[in-house]
């Protein structure tokens, strides 16, 4: 071919490709339809190259065709999911797929995914069983509640209640409470979608008992309180205890019913958060929080309160569609006994993450900077006091300290380093502040550490993209 000739005749067409052996061999493994796909899609990348007059390239892949296709096929067939290491410091991050479960839960996961089980069969009498005997009576005994249920999540736990008890009627909220968490969880849209009404009670700052018993009506379904997940209003303000709201509800016949959120089931130091034990013990008729915020576990939305309310859920053909499958109620399980047990703190990531000591992030960080300055001569590391966060719209205004590791390469900027460590292998999410990038270890796993030392010296050291 001469040097002149239209690059374009340098690529073979794809049913040429398909019957050489190594392509037959990649057929064998990934599948026709596949390799059909991708191997079009490289071809075609060549073509426009060649149409651009870029003869080198358009050799480059002519050249060596079924390894590239290879490596392509590598990528299609990776998973779209992958671990991140989190080194942000909030610990609940939604983005980055809130709760890390402890390998014991993970492993009960996999031993009840992979197998028959006993999900909705009695093994004493032989016949159909339960499915909410499982996590649900473990949930149960440990807040002290009549009656559990579980779904899907919060946001599935609300709009059921909702639907349960106020469909055609109207729920009350007050104004202070008329919360959005995370873009898509809007109490005014959930309580239409549950097919309520929102009667509005009360303003901004102040809300008193007298404003909910004047809203209150033959046309009322239920009251919901819902905590202020992600905000606080603080200066003049007021709102009524919730023993009054609950004696109110009574008093008109319907249920008090309380979005607490993140669902801490005991006090953590530092948090100012109401637990779910404290909700009930008010007299809460159903109080809804998420599994995997401040719980530590699955995504789930846990619903706890009295026989009837719950047994009233239950029998909605809307639970049907909102109840979670063995894998999560596997999960939620084993999350469940670590409570039960008092291994919270020491088993559960969240709650160790959120409980760690300064000192010991502290020590952390400076042995980790120690470790990475000599494989690391393009960086200057330091460690700064700074903040980490619960998130996941938990105690939106508590600063928890912490210990920072701040890394300055000495040709690329702070966001060239950031992007370069989320396009690593691990990625490794890190924070940027005042113009600088750095690492909290509090939400980085001690068996983290290592992959991350590797990503920063690799990042460190990579010219190719100085600048
Ligand atoms: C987080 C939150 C929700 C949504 O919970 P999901 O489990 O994410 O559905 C609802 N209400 C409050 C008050 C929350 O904090």
């Amino acid at each position: 071919m001469s040097a002149g000739a239209d690059p374009r005749r340098l690529l073979p067409s794809v049913e040429q490709v398909l019957q050489r052996t190594e392509v037959r061999a990649l057929e064998a493994r990934h599948g026709r339809a596949l390799v059909v796909r991708e191997l079009r899609a490289l071809v075609e990348d060549a073509r426009t190259r060649a149409a651009a007059g870029d003869r080198a390239a358009v050799e480059a892949v002519a050249a060596d065709l079924p390894a590239r296709l290879a490596a392509r096929l590598d990528q299609a067939r990776a998973a779209s999911l992958v671990p991140v290491i989190n080194a942000t410091g909030v610990v609940v991050h939604t983005n980055l797929g809130r709760s890390r479960l402890p390998a014991e839960a993970a492993a009960q996961v996999a031993r009840i995914a992979t197998s028959y089980s006993n999900l909705e069969f009695d093994l004493a009498g032989g016949d159909r069983g339960q499915r909410e005997v499982h996590a649900e009576t473990r949930l149960r005994a440990l807040v002290g509640s009549e009656a559990a249920v579980v779904v899907n999540n919060n946001a599935a736990a609300v709009l059921l209640a909702v639907n349960t008890f106020a469909e055609g009627r109207e729920v009350l909220v007050s104004r202070s409470e008329l919360v959005e968490i995370g873009g898509s969880f809007r109490i005014p849209d959930v309580l239409r979608k549950g097919g309520a009404r929102l009667r509005e009670v009360g303003t901004t700052n102040r809300t008193r008992t007298a404003d909910y018993r004047s809203a209150l009506g033959p046309d009322t379904g239920l009251i919901l309180k819902v905590h202020p997940s992600n905000f606080r209003i603080v200066g003049f303000t007021e709102a009524p205890s919730r023993s009054d709201l609950v004696a109110l509800a009574h008093e008109a016949g319907v249920p008090m019913v309380e979005d607490l959120g993140s669902g801490l089931l005991a006090p953590l130091a530092g948090l100012d958060e109401t637990t779910v034990a404290e909700s009930l013990r008010g007299g809460v008729d159903v109080v809804t929080f998420s599994g995997d915020k401040l719980l530590g576990g699955p995504q789930a939305g846990l619903v706890v309160g009295a026989a009837a309310r719950i047994g009233a859920m239950r029998a909605n053909p809307l639970y049907r569609a909102l109840r979670v499958d063995k894998m999560t109620l596997a999960a939620l399980d084993a999350i469940l006994v670590i409570h039960e047990s008092g291994r919270a703190a020491a088993d559960l990531p969240t709650v160790r993450m959120l409980s760690a000591p300064v000192g010991e992030v502290r020590a952390r960080a400076a042995a980790f900077a120690a470790r990475i300055g000599p494989e690391a001569p393009e960086l200057t590391l330091s460690i700064l006091d700074g903040t980490s966060a619960a998130g996941g719209g938990a105690a939106p205004t508590a600063e928890i300290p912490t210990a920072l590791v701040r890394v300055a390469h000495r040709a690329k900027s702070a966001q060239r380093l950031a992007e370069e460590l989320r396009m690593g292998d691990p990625p490794v999410v890190a924070r940027l502040a005042d113009g600088a990038l750095v690492l909290d270890l509090r939400t980085v796993a001690r068996e983290e550490e290592d992959g991350l030392a590797g990503a920063l010296v690799r990042v460190a050291a990579d010219p190719s993209r100085n600048g």
